[in-house]
């Protein structure tokens, strides 16, 4: 029987050692230096017997219909999560206000604008009106959310009484401020699993930038001290801490790494660099002050090399965002509902409302769901590393495709050098206790 080799495998050495990848099931191993050679030279004829047998069970040598296919099952199970009914993904806005003045943020340029009760009846009429739907993803966000710590503490009891489905996972995205224990223990009585926080590096960057509105005093002390409170009174919810970090103050990650790293050593709690992303002025790609994806494998190989421990582990992605799932739906105040968190607050980005039966702009949404596939991109489709990207981020590739941007969507594992430090970083630390979370680049 004919076979050959996947696309997805990736062949490489280091030293006198060789390796494989296997983007496809995420399958990684030492092999022999016959064996490389063999697969390397496309000989597959010299391949023992046994090795034929063991490389096709983990998807590695293929027939001729299975590579044929490849493609095509990525795509049906891309198709089959955006379009799953199953699931209903919420993020909540109950209010678009905020206690910060960040002098960077668009919010303070937004409308502040809060749920009213009207509009909470009808989200629970929404949500009802998703009679598929067997539980609910559910985020706040904001504004700040807790602003409107009442509202949340309204519809979380209305969910409870009024809705027979479960919420089976549930995620907060704050600034900290006001994580008060009255918010923690309420929150964890109704099943919150994981907070995101937002640091602007150490804390005198932070509180340079993080002020509340009106006053200049620093809120970065303030925030650690609800984070203990948090840890203490609600342990088994999952903290975050995204650091802002942009090419002005990437060297100060690491030691507000350490410091944080060592303040909760024996808490569940992960700490990682999000890379601040701004426009050009002409609005085409990202601006100098980004670490973009092209500078990330630098930006971690020096974390590495001063031990930071890094959870790079490779993940299969078979599926895009709420972008592009008809299920999944992002909530503002005034029960408008966009496809993407990046649209939050723009009037042209709104798609519909939720009492309306009617888009508002259904050509947004058909952009959103079918025109951002990488199953449409013949870069992605050729693409070695397509089973752990899944062709980024839809917003970026909207704005590429119909603005003539130029923004790089791709997963920081296209860079071949940094994929293979991963793997062996990982192979190597397998047993380690990593303190980072997943990092989506
Ligand atoms: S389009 Fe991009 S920013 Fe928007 S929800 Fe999807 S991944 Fe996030
Ligand atoms: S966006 Fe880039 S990394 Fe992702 S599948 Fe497409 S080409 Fe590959």
């Amino acid at each position: 029987m004919k076979i050959q080799l996947s696309p997805y495998v990736h062949l490489f050495q280091r030293d006198v050692r060789c390796y494989l990848y296997n983007a496809a099931n995420n399958f990684f191993c030492e092999i022999d230096t016959d064996t490389y050679a063999h697969l390397k030279d496309n000989d597959l004829r010299a391949l023992d017997r046994n090795d034929v047998a063991f490389l096709k069970q983990k998807g590695v040598l293929l027939s001729p219909e299975a590579a044929a296919n490849i493609l095509l099952d990525q795509k049906l199970k891309y198709q089959v999560h955006s379009y799953q009914q199953d699931v209903l993904g919420l993020v909540l806005v109950p209010t678009t206000g905020c206690n910060f003045a960040c002098p960077y943020c668009f919010e303070e340029r937004k409308p502040n604008v809060s749920m009213s009760d009207r509009v909470a009846r009808q989200l629970i009429g929404f949500i009802k009106g998703h009679p598929n739907a067997k539980s609910i993803n559910l985020t706040w966000y904001g504004g700040e959310p807790l602003l409107a710590f009442g509202r949340i503490q309204q519809l979380l009891e209305a969910f409870k009484t009024e809705l027979s489905i479960p919420i089976a996972k549930h995620h907060m995205v704050t600034n900290g401020y006001l994580l008060t224990p009255e918010v923690a223990d309420f929150m964890g009585k109704h099943g919150l699993k994981s907070v995101q926080i937002t640091l602007d590096g150490t804390e005198e960057q932070h509180n340079r930038t993080r002020c509340l509105k009106g006053n200049s005093a620093g809120t970065f002390e303030h925030i650690l001290s609800n984070i203990d409170v948090l840890l203490k009174h609600q342990p088994q919810i999952k903290v975050s801490i995204r650091v802002n970090v942009n090419k002005s103050n990437a060297d100060d990650f690491f030691p507000l790494y350490s410091m944080l790293s060592k303040r909760w050593s024996d808490k569940s709690i992960y700490i990682y660099p999000g890379f601040i992303r701004e426009d050009t002025p002409d609005g085409k790609n990202l601006c100098s002050r980004c670490i973009t994806v092209d500078d990330g494998p630098e930006f971690f190989s020096m974390l590495r090399n001063r031990g930071a421990n890094l959870n790079h582990r490779t993940k299969l992605v078979d599926k895009g965002c709420m972008a592009n799932q008809i299920n999944s739906y992002i909530v503002g105040p005034k029960g408008e509902i966009y496809k993407c968190w990046n649209d939050v607050s723009n009037p042209k980005r709104i798609v519909g409302y939720i009492h309306r039966k009617q888009l508002s702009n259904s050509n947004l949404l058909y952009k959103y769901m079918t025109e951002t596939s990488p199953f449409d991109d013949p870069t992605c489709r050729q693409c070695g590393v397509m089973p752990l990207c899944s062709g980024g981020c839809a917003w970026y590739r909207m704005r590429n495709r119909f603005e003539n941007g130029r923004f790089n969507v791709c997963s920081i594992y296209k860079n071949k050098q940094f994929l293979e430090d991963a793997l062996l970083y990982n192979m190597a630390n397998r047993s380690k206790k990593h303190t980072m979370p997943l990092i989506d680049v």
